[in-house]
């Protein structure tokens, strides 16, 4: 009601939202908070998105039920449960391997059987699985992406926050299509840096 009183009207990703308990998402302290609309911490110095975001940045996506999908930063997997129902399968890659424990045994208890894990270094997307037709990334980069461009369909998009030269940091839309890629700043955001490599060993 709340996403939908802020002017979200992608019927499609309001429902997605609607089916995703994010009390499951959240740790037991921030329980009472899981349904407000703030980002929350997850754990190894992470946090689960804001839901605006959450569900702003999926419709700006354009996905449809025979997509083939890629998330970089799976965290709690709240963000992946909310895709796995609007696409045909969702590939989510995340460096903390505790993390991303908690977030597939969280997807076995709701039976998303759609999403796939990997436990790697984001950076260099799933190179066995591309190419993709949407990907996004729920961490903030430093740069253009070019390993991640080179794993996007022609015709697809990624979404992913990114920080430009003293700029703040943004959403911004690309656009892979025959001559080129066209970008789109799309709005404010907040996420957590994109990393390289794998964490010391949990
Ligand atoms: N989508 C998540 C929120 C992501 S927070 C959710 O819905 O809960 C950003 C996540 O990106 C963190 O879990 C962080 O560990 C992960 N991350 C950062 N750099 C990464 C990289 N290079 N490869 C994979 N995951 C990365």
């Amino acid at each position: 009601m709340e996403l939908r009183s802020q002017g979200m009207s992608d019927t499609g990703v309001l429902s997605a939202i609607e089916r995703v308990p994010r009390e499951l998402f959240v740790p037991e302290a921030f329980q009472d908070q899981a349904y407000e609309n703030i980002a929350l911490p997850i754990g190894a110095g992470q946090t689960i998105s804001q839901p605006q975001i959450v569900a702003e940045m999926t419709s700006a996506l354009e996905l449809g039920p025979r997509l083939k999908v890629l998330e970089i930063g799976t965290g709690s997997g709240y963000q992946a449960a909310v895709l796995s129902y609007l696409c045909r399968r969702l590939y989510t890659v995340e460096r903390h391997r505790t993390l991303a424990e908690e977030a597939e045994a969280r997807f076995q208890q709701l039976r998303l059987s759609n999403i796939v894990m990997l436990v790697g270094d984001g950076s260099e997307g799933w190179p066995a699985q591309a190419p993709f037709d949407r990907i996004i990334v729920t961490a903030q980069a430093a740069m253009l992406p070019d390993v991640l461009l080179g794993q996007l369909r022609e015709g697809g998009v990624m979404i992913l926050p990114m920080v430009e030269k003293g700029r703040a940091q943004k959403v911004v839309r690309l656009r892979r299509t025959a001559e080129g890629v066209e970008k789109e700043t799309l709005m404010d955001a907040r996420f957590v840096p994109l990393l390289d490599g794998l964490p010391p060993v949990e």
